[in-house]
């Protein structure tokens, strides 16, 4: 029987998830329909398109810009969030609740959230080989991105993190935050500053800052080296690698972020594992 699944987001149109999810179901050979959904920015049509979606037997979602937190908003009321979304303050795979189903709760009561993103990036660092036990890692940025990061890095054994944003005060909030909100953050001493202030020498560094978009440079010290560097941004030229490529650092772009988030999205609703680097490997020729 076809599974169904869809993406939500705003604008949709460039979501490359149908053709990544298409080739996780040839790997897993399994008959599944993925599709884009437009959605109007609002939380009342998104919880609209949700609840019609899985009242019309959908299996799956997936939840992209601009509608992450409101997915949350909207899981928490309902059929609720994983430790990774509640950490992250955001959800990117929506699933049905089936212990709530199994004890008669109506099918939008039973919404569930979960966020992969960040477990997605540590995957694929692992699966490039970067050894991530002990490893003293910087991350830059203290958005989204960088905050969905941070519990699955602690979680893979790193020994420790430095966070740097351009606004300082938003990485101590944020930090400050996700201690309050999970123990095993909480037990895990962060650093914060400045961007300008990050110097030394790490095993890895991830740009999760949206500076790419607009190809400028980030403010990086002369002080500040690498053996490991990692570009959440994929798709273009990235100063930020091609500095560290300079330094002779290990570099990669994150597309296998990308795939990776989705595939651990895949697994959890279809049951089936991805190999990662095989689908990669079939959706880029590389
Ligand atoms: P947010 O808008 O939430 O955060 C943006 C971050 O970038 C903030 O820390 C901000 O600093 C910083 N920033 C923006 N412009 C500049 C600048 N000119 N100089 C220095 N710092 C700057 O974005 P997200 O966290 O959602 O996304 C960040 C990146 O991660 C994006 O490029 C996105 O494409 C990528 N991403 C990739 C994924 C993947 O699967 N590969 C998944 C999710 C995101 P400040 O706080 O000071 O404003």
């Amino acid at each position: 029987m076809t599974q169904h699944f869809i993406v939500i987001g705003n604008p949709i149109a460039h979501s490359k998830s149908p053709e990544i999810h298409a080739q996780f179901a040839v790997q897993a050979e399994i008959d599944i329909r993925y599709q884009r959904q437009y959605c109007p920015d609002d939380a009342a049509s998104f919880t609209a398109v949700i609840e019609a979606f899985f009242h019309g037997g959908g299996v799956g979602a997936n939840v992209t810009i601009p509608f992450k937190q409101i997915a949350y908003d909207c899981c928490a009321a309902r059929g609720g969030l994983s430790e990774h979304a509640k950490v992250a303050g955001a959800v990117n795979t929506l699933l049905l609740n089936k212990t709530l189903l199994d004890s008669g709760a109506p099918i939008a009561e039973a919404i569930y959230g979960d966020n992969t993103d960040g477990q997605g990036l540590v995957n694929h660092i692992m699966s490039l080989g970067w050894p991530l036990q002990g490893a003293r890692v910087a991350l830059i940025g203290a958005g989204g991105a960088a905050r969905g990061t941070i519990l699955p890095l602690i979680q893979s054994g790193i020994g420790a993190l430095t966070i740097a944003n351009r606004t300082v005060s938003k990485a101590t909030s944020l930090v400050d935050e996700l201690s309050a909100a999970s123990e095993n953050i909480n037990e895990h001493a962060i650093e914060t500053c400045a961007m300008s202030e990050l110097t030394g020498a790490f095993d890895i560094i991830i740009n999760a800052t949206s500076i790419g978009l607009s190809g400028d440079r980030l403010p990086l010290s002369d002080g500040l080296s690498c053996q490991y560097a990692y570009d959440m941004m994929y798709g273009r030229t990235l100063p930020f690698l091609e500095h560290f490529t300079a330094h002779d650092a290990q570099i990669s772009d994150g597309y296998g972020m990308l795939i990776g988030q989705a595939a651990l999205s895949f697994e959890r609703w279809t049951g089936h594992s991805i190999d990662v680097l095989a689908a990669t490997e079939a959706l880029t020729g590389n």
